[in-house]
């Protein structure tokens, strides 16, 4: 008979005494037995030898669990300074998907104005099937998340957000809505464990989309959810192993392989976006840069005080409207074109052309997604577009 529970004993991380960037180097890597190999091997195996009534220990069947999992967990659990692996899903919605199972039918959740879209679709799914009040905040404005925070289950915070980059004060919301008996997840993507540690602060949960930053190389979908509260792990395990949310090994091994360079990519990528937000303040078919670097940006003071760092996502405003942004869209080189965030290659989308993009973005708000690429090439490709959608519109 198949196990209807999570392994009974969830084995514990350990937590050296290294900073960030030397862990997502070290974590999850093999004992350094003679001879063992110095990354975990990939099993391409869906079921194990077994028989008779299983232990709770063993592994069965690779919808449940499985090693090539494992050292993924550990390493991303290591460096978001949690006590529990990390539970890794096919992908970041789907992990999301398991967190807002949480919310009881006609129960209330909380979520940004400003959020991922999928995140906001599964949200109003909620309301529609389960009759789950959904109360849409701006994730800045602290006084109204925690007013909001009052009769409901789950507190959900993306910050910085997706697209529009508003910082949320995490530590004071997260006190707040523990006080108001809310759980709090956050949609940590955006800034990555380098830069803040939600469970740190007491966040419940946090959530990622592997695909962007911790894989880095646009080339795999994946999420995490990560808990250090056992009853939630269990529960979001039942929703990954029940509703079949699961990775594929190939995929996870590759996301470890990118996150051993994250702190590289991080701090390249982060520089070069504060450096373009800077240069791009000042152009002149510019009508507004949106970066937490930015002294005269909203989030900045919340950002300083809170954040190790201010990401590499730029929104990015320029003349013409929406159609001036295409314009600078179609005349980039270096650049790529393209949805998704992330990745060592520089890329850059207007968010308004998805229709189920939120209405309170400008329709005109490039998303810039800054790589790791020479910040000169990068400042000279986008000059060149800039000047190009300003000829075309008659400047
Ligand atoms: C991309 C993204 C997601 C969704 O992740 P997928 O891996 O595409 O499913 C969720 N949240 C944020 C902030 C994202 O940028």
């Amino acid at each position: 008979m198949p196990p209807q529970n999570a392994p009974a004993e969830v084995p514990a991380v350990p937590v050296p005494e290294l900073t960030p960037a030397t862990l997502a180097v070290v974590a999850g890597r093999p004992a350094k037995d003679p001879g063992a190999p110095v990354n975990p091997p990939i099993v391409l195996s869906s079921t194990y030898v077994s028989q008779g009534t299983p232990p709770a220990s063993e592994k069965l069947y690779t919808r449940w669990d499985t090693e090539t999992w494992s050292p993924f967990e550990q390493a991303v659990a290591t460096l978001e300074g949690a006590r529990l692996p990390g539970l890794v899903f096919g992908s970041g919605m789907a992990a999301i998907a398991a967190v807002l199972s949480v919310v009881p039918a006609g129960g209330k959740v909380v979520v940004p104005r400003h959020a991922y879209h999928a995140t906001l679709i599964l949200a109003d799914e909620l309301a529609e099937r389960y009759a789950v009040t959904v109360e849409r905040v701006y994730v800045a404005d602290t006084d109204a998340v925690i007013a909001a925070s009052a009769g409901a289950d789950l507190v959900w915070i993306e910050s910085p957000t997706n697209p529009m980059l508003e910082v949320a004060d995490l530590p004071a919301i997260i006190v707040a809505a523990h006080e108001a008996g809310a759980l709090v997840g956050v949609d940590n993507t955006f800034a990555t464990p380098l830069v803040q540690r939600p469970l740190a602060w007491g966040a419940d949960i946090v959530v990622h989309s592997v695909t962007k930053y911790l894989a880095g190389h646009s080339d795999v979908v994946l999420g995490m959810a990560l808990t250090d509260d056992e009853a939630l792990h269990q529960r979001l395990w039942h929703h990954r192993t029940h509703h079949g949310a699961i990775a594929g090994p190939w995929e996870v091994w590759l996301a470890l392989r990118g996150l051993r360079t994250l702190s590289l990519r991080v701090e390249r990528s982060q520089a070069s976006a504060a450096d373009l937000a800077r240069r791009l303040t000042g152009h002149a078919d510019v009508v507004e840069v949106r970066h937490p670097s930015l002294p005269q940006d909203a989030g900045h003071e919340t950002a300083s005080r809170i954040m190790d760092g201010y990401g590499s996502i730029i929104g990015l405003r320029p003349r013409g409207g929406a159609s001036g942004a295409d314009q600078l869209i179609a005349a980039v080189r270096l650049w790529v074109p393209a949805t998704s965030l992330g990745g060592v290659e520089s890329s850059l989308e207007r968010r308004r052309r998805f229709a189920t993009e939120s209405p309170t973005v400008p329709d005109d708000l490039i998303r810039m997604s800054v790589g790791i690429e020479d910040v000169e090439d990068l400042w000279a490709d986008l000059d060149q577009a800039l000047r190009a959608a300003g000829r075309r519109q008659g400047r």
